[in-house]
């Protein structure tokens, strides 16, 4: 190897060279971020985590990427040129990312900063929760850039106190342990937010995720033009719908399976003032089906579960229960009334999940009209072509 050794400032060295077979060369020059093993013909020098050049087939450079000798994902692209990655280059990166957010006039102190991928910052996760910062480093390569980036960010965003939430199955694919641990400054075992108006009393040590689902801000936002009358909020962790409709709504009666998560609503809607508001713990699954058996009606009902397909594999299932539970929840809905159904899986597409709602109200028949389609919210971006 010669020429691919260069020091370039604390902790971002560009150690090692990666080049790329054909294919691989095409995704890159495509604008896809990663490349996977076996794309990549020679790895000179690299160590895990490793910022690397990255050449072509006739040793052209592409630019530059993290390295893992572990995952499938052998690179994930930083930059595509020659300029160094210093710590001047992370900064520009992470202002980058930063500044967009501020465009987006979020009405929370609880929002994504960096989304990944899609931030140019391959498997780095930002939230702000107020004066705080929860961080998720899920490659090899972030994971050692995290001695840069957290004072990087620090300076950026005034930050008080930055947690790694570390505690992610897929850390384990880079061969990285699951941790969860302060980076810098203190972080309480809550913080106060709010969102929408709502305020929410987050855990970011425990709490599911960083600690709140923000990617549904907007999508409550929405659903808060429809909701009225009595409304059932299914899957409702710490209340994210029910709090934020219930200002519109009679009454809302939330469900979640999970107990903590269940204390957590009541502690929330008690803190916001919120009477109209009861959460119980229960299967959805069980308790749509007694509901119906009891002949309730609802005006507004939010189906927002957790991923059902985790895997290709799980795709069948996943739709089965997607159909299960919209159909259900079709047939306590009063005529008139809004349903607000929702999946978050990567493995079931938009059309899919179209099909299995439209086999529900087929097989309830119910016709159903669509008023609004919605993606996550703008702090969550998605970079074209690069759907995962
Ligand atoms: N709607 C929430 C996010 C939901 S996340 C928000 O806007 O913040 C999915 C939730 O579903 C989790 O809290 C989990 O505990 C719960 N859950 C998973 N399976 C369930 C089931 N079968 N019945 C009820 N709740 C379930």
């Amino acid at each position: 190897m010669s020429g691919a050794v260069r020091a370039v400032g604390n902790n971002t060295t560009v150690i090692g060279m990666v080049v790329l077979k054909p294919r691989g060369e095409d995704r890159v020059r495509g604008g896809h971020p990663w490349v996977y093993r076996s794309d990549i013909a020679e790895v000179t020098g690299a160590e895990p985590g490793a910022v690397v050049q990255v050449r072509g087939a006739r040793q052209r450079v592409l630019g530059h990427a993290l390295f893992s000798d572990q995952s499938q994902i052998t690179i994930r692209m930083i930059s595509r040129d020659e300029t160094p990655i210093d710590e001047a280059f992370w900064r520009a990166r992470l202002s980058t990312a930063i500044r967009f957010r501020d465009t987006l006039q979020v009405n929370a102190t609880a929002f994504r900063l960096v989304h990944g991928e899609a931030d140019l910052l391959p498997s780095l996760i930002v939230d702000r929760y107020a004066d705080y910062l929860v961080i998720q480093t899920l490659s090899q390569g972030m994971d050692r850039l995290a001695p840069t980036l957290v004072p990087l960010l620090v300076e950026l965003t005034g930050a008080t106190g930055v947690l790694a939430r570390n505690d992610p199955k897929v850390r384990r694919l880079e061969g990285l342990e699951q941790t969860v641990e302060v980076l810098h400054g203190d972080v309480p075992a809550t913080i106060d937010v709010h969102e929408l108006g709502v305020r929410y009393s987050v855990d970011p040590w425990h709490g599911q995720k960083t600690g709140l689902f923000l990617d549904q801000r907007e999508n409550r936002e929405a659903a808060a033009r429809y909701a009225h009358g009595r409304l059932l909020d299914c899957f409702s962790y710490n209340g994210g719908f029910g709090l934020a409709l219930a200002a519109k709504c009679a009454s809302v009666e939330a469900l979640d399976v999970s107990a903590d998560a269940v204390a957590r609503i009541a502690e929330n809607a008690a803190a916001n003032g919120i009477t109209n508001l009861t959460a119980r713990e229960a299967n959805v699954f069980d308790e749509l089906r007694h509901l119906e058996r009891d002949g309730s009606r609802f005006d507004t009902i939010v189906l927002d579960p957790p991923a059902f397909a985790k895997n290709k594999a799980s795709i069948p299932n996943a739709l089965a229960g997607y159909k299960e539970i919209n159909l259900r929840a079709l047939r306590l809905l009063n005529p008139g009334g809004y349903l607000i159904t929702c999946s978050c899986s990567y493995n079931v597409d938009e059309a899919m999940f179209a099909e299995a709602v439209f086999a529900a109200s087929s097989d309830a028949h119910i016709p159903v009209t669509v008023v609004e389609k919605r993606m996550q919210g703008r702090d969550h971006p998605v970079l074209l072509g690069v759907p995962e």
